[in-house]
């Protein structure tokens, strides 16, 4: 789909299964079980989406899911679905190959959204991509470097501690408007301090990817949130702050947890926000 001056698309990067109430917070499984029925271990689906943007001479890669070096004992505990294969067989059915990625936006550092980021290559880890420059916001470097008890098993330093010392990470302060030409960066905390998110503009419609903060089309409600965000009063008022942009600036929303909607727009009823319209991406 076309937004601006760029192609947008999803790949889906891996597959997996995790608890449903963690991925609900406080909302009771009579409720979020409607949206996304559990198995009977109390599991939901999950995919670990990224979004590719091409145009104006570039290939954008936001997030680059959980990779293929994650150990087989973290692999059970997070009942991983998709078999090992490299990043160039999960791009291959968009036609590109790893060359051709010349950024890589990690929204944060967690596993699954920055394994992909770096692989074994001839016994070495080295980033995936090896033409691209890697963008990280500076507050969730600093977090991953010094990761509280609660989260620190979601920060394996061989996803990122590479692109530091081969020299390809940018690290980035704060939000930036046109960061890349006609794509601003918005920063939000609630989540994870410093997750950043692409907003690539069009016309009529622009293209928001969500992450964490609206992990799947199941979270667009103020409360529906995950047990996993640090700062939860902190992540609602930034979801109802960004929704009401997305209805006024009719956004359509990426999401990178869903199991089956890639996208949506959003519409208001009765003072609350609501899925519009599937858009598949
Ligand atoms: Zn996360």
């Amino acid at each position: 789909m076309r937004f601006g001056s760029y192609d947008c698309f999803t790949v889906v990067m891996d597959s997996f299964l995790l608890d449903g109430g963690a991925m609900f917070g406080v909302v009771p499984k009579n409720l979020w079980g409607k949206k996304i029925p559990a198995d009977d271990s109390n599991r939901i689906p999950m995919l670990a989406r990224s979004l590719i943007i091409r145009g104006n001479d570039k290939v954008i890669l936001v997030d680059t899911g959980i990779g293929d070096k994650l150990p087989d004992k973290l692999r059970k505990i997070y009942d991983i679905q998709t078999p090992v294969c490299t990043m160039a067989d999960r791009l291959a059915p968009s036609g590109l190959t790893v060359n051709d990625v010349t950024h890589v936006v990690l929204t944060h550092l967690h596993f699954d959204h920055a394994g992909g980021s770096t692989s074994m290559i001839d016994g070495k880890i080295l980033p995936t991509f090896p033409n691209a420059t890697y963008y990280i916001q500076q507050a969730q470097w600093e977090l991953a470097l010094n990761p509280s008890i609660r989260d620190r098993s979601s920060y394996i330093p061989d996803n990122f501690m590479p692109l530091l010392e081969e020299g390809v990470l940018n690290i980035v302060n704060g939000p930036v408007d046109d960061f890349f030409d006609g794509i601003d960066l918005i920063v939000t905390d609630g989540h994870s301090e410093g997750q950043q998110h692409l907003l690539v503009k069009g016309e009529q419609t622009s293209l928001f990817f969500c992450a964490d903060l609206i992990p799947t089309s199941a979270h667009i409600p103020t409360a529906w949130h995950m047990s996993y965000d640090n700062h939860p009063l902190n992540i609602m008022d930034e979801k109802d702050q960004l929704l009401s942009r997305a209805i006024a600036e009719h956004w359509i929303l990426c999401f990178e947890h869903d199991p089956v909607v890639s996208a949506a727009s959003v519409r208001e009823v009765k003072g609350r926000t609501v899925m519009d319209r599937a858009v598949d991406l």
